[in-house]
């Protein structure tokens, strides 16, 4: 284990009866970077977070989290680690501030309560409200305040800003990014690829089990994959297009339009153009969205 890595799994499997979660994954998640987590449902992503938490156990592999080793010591990992899980539950009976105040007593009674009162303040969660009242969202708000409250070295959080408004999104994107420039590691898988493409100084990809791509995000988005868009003086056979080696027609305006993707130099593709009589030509780097929808089709 390197003391660089705040996460390390190797060869992790975990199967639920006949269903294979995880196939296998290795993962590396550096100290002091934000990764974001992304995959299609039921990929593994909830299954990864679950293991690194000794929640449930894998059937192979081995983790570690900030060194430790989940298995053999749950207890420590959870005191130093701040989670969001995907499905909250908390008590019913109780207060904002008491559902707190128990989490925080589950941990050893770490937290900062000014802290606590600084962060319900930013995102306008009242700490006197009933949980039981509470709307899907501010029950996530919930679920935020508790992962940071104990001042955690990392943070897991299964898609942090799902049931939020836009504000608060971004509110919550910003206490990420604080967290980060403090030194705090952030793991955290997510659905929603422009606040990846913010945040995330790195991104996994995960597909049935397996993590099938690790990148910087830049580099991933700034990779050779171009987004071309072609109008036409008159009505073109978009099949002469689509033959072109490293292209594929993303949508097409009755012959005379194409979006086009192309993967590589534009080098072939330029010359069937040629033969065509194009009017305009643009070219754009594709989002993160684009990039991890070509993975899947
Ligand atoms: P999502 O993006 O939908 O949250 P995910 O990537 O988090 O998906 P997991 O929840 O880890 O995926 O699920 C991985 C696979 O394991 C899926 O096929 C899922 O149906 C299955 N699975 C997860 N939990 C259980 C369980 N408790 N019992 C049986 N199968 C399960």
């Amino acid at each position: 284990m390197s003391d660089e890595l705040a996460i390390e799994v190797r060869s992790l499997r975990k199967s639920y009866g006949s269903v294979r979660a995880l196939r296998g994954l290795d993962l590396e998640v550096r100290r002091g970077e934000i990764f974001g987590f992304l995959g299609p449902n039921g990929a593994g992503k909830t299954t990864t977070i679950r293991c690194l938490l000794d929640l449930i156990r894998p059937n192979g592999g081995t983790a570690r989290v900030l060194g430790i080793d989940p298995q053999a010591d749950p207890v420590a990992v959870r005191a130093r680690v701040g989670y969001l899980p995907g499905e909250l539950r908390f008590e019913e009976g109780v207060t904002v501030e008491g559902a707190l105040r128990f989490l925080n007593s589950l941990r050893g009674g770490r937290a900062d309560w000014a802290y606590v009162r600084e962060l319900a303040e930013r995102l306008s969660l009242d700490l006197r409200a009933q949980i039981k009242n509470l709307s899907r969202g501010n029950k996530q708000k919930v679920g935020i305040v508790q992962a940071l409250m104990h001042r955690p070295e990392l943070l897991m959080l299964d898609e942090p800003t799902v049931g939020l408004d836009p504000l608060m999104q971004r509110e919550v994107l910003r206490l990420v990014a604080e967290a980060r420039a403090g030194g705090v590691t952030v793991f955290f898988s997510s659905h929603n690829l422009p606040e990846v493409e913010e945040i995330a100084d790195r991104v996994g990809i995960i597909r049935q089990g397996l993590l099938v791509e690790t990148a910087e995000t830049r580099a991933l988005i700034g990779r050779a994959l171009r987004r071309v868009r072609v109008r036409f003086r008159e009505p073109i056979r978009v099949a002469a297009l689509a033959d072109v080696p490293a292209v594929t027609v993303l949508s097409e305006d009755e012959g005379l339009g194409v979006t086009l993707q192309v993967e590589g130099e534009m080098d072939a593709l330029i010359k069937r153009l040629a033969t065509l009589p194009v009017v305009s030509l643009e070219t754009e780097r594709p989002s993160l969205e684009e990039i991890f929808l070509a993975y899947y089709q």
